[in-house]
């Protein structure tokens, strides 16, 4: 019969089995074909994944926060394992996984020094003066294209909108009192504060320094004495004091060069406005 199918109103009825048999082989031809391409895809296009790659990676934080200069903690661990960082980039990982990533890399510890973002600003409300009442957007990057930066006198410090409390992911940053302040116990050197702050006021630093200038201002004396009953006026009188070369103004500022500085306190004891500080 030429019908293999038979049909009738209420539905199939009948099968010819030697079509069954021609559409089960069909199938099972195509689906075979399918098979052996996406075997063939997947060997072709397969990406080798290194093995270090993979260790370095799971011992990494994934905090994927950009510290390290990488796009986040894939692209960290390759640069790792294929020898193109530092086994300690990583910003946030600890003593332990430097040590694990170095096993891991067949080299010994290569570690360096704990660090901490440091805000050179102490300009707090009753300190600094202000220029006018600011009601725009509490962003700093968005008030910092504002003349003067926004209300405060002086427009080297901090703006206080909290732009860097917002990319912290380790809760160690907030304002206080009109200005940003850092919980060392909490940063972990990452430096993403440090990229979001228009004023350039965030710096890392060595944990251990204690001795610190909490001011950005390369103003004149005389104009940092009229915004700022804190701010440094740069009268070098840290630079006579000190025996190690370690302060310098520069522009008006002081400067401390961590590498030299034994914080033996003698630059802050000399300095008129108290913005050295020694913690
Ligand atoms: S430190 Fe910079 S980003 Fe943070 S609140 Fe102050 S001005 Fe804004
Ligand atoms: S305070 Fe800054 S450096 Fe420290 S963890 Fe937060 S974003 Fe990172």
């Amino acid at each position: 019969m030429d019908i293999q199918v038979l049909l009738s109103t209420a539905g199939i009825l009948a099968v010819d089995p030697g079509l069954i048999g021609t559409a089960t082989a069909v199938v099972g031809g195509t689906g075979l074909l399918i098979g052996l391409f996406l075997g063939f895809a997947a060997k072709k296009f397969e990406v080798e994944v290194d093995e270090k790659e993979l260790k370095v990676r799971e011992l990494l934080p994934g905090a994927n926060c950009g510290g390290c200069g990488y796009a986040g903690c894939d692209a960290c661990a390759k640069a790792i394992a294929e020898g193109n960082a530092k086994i300690d980039v990583c910003p946030v990982a600890n003593q332990e996984a430097y040590n694990a990533i170095a096993e891991v890399m067949g080299t010994t510890g290569e570690v360096k020094d704990k660090e901490v973002a440091f805000v050179k600003c102490a300009g707090t409300c009753d300190k600094v003066k202000l220029n006018y009442i600011y009601y725009g957007i509490k962003d700093c990057k968005k008030a910092s294209i504002v003349p003067g930066n926004a209300d405060k006198k002086c427009n080297y410090g901090c703006m206080g909108f909290g732009s860097c409390v917002k990319v912290c992911l380790f809760d160690a940053m907030h304002i206080v009192d009109g200005i940003a302040v850092v919980d060392k116990d909490k940063c972990t050197a990452c430096g993403m504060c440090r990229k979001e702050c228009p004023n350039n006021l965030i710096d890392i630093i060595p944990y251990e320094s204690g001795t610190q200038v909490s001011c950005n201002s390369r103003n004149k004396g005389k104009d940092v004495k009229e915004a700022c009953s804190i701010g440094c006026i740069g009268c070098k009188l840290c630079e006579k004091q000190c025996e190690f070369d370690a302060i310098h103004v520069t522009d008006n500022l002081a400067l401390i060069d961590y590498s030299k500085c034994t914080n033996c306190g003698k630059c802050a004891a000399a300095c008129p406005v108290k913005v050295i500080r020694i913690k």
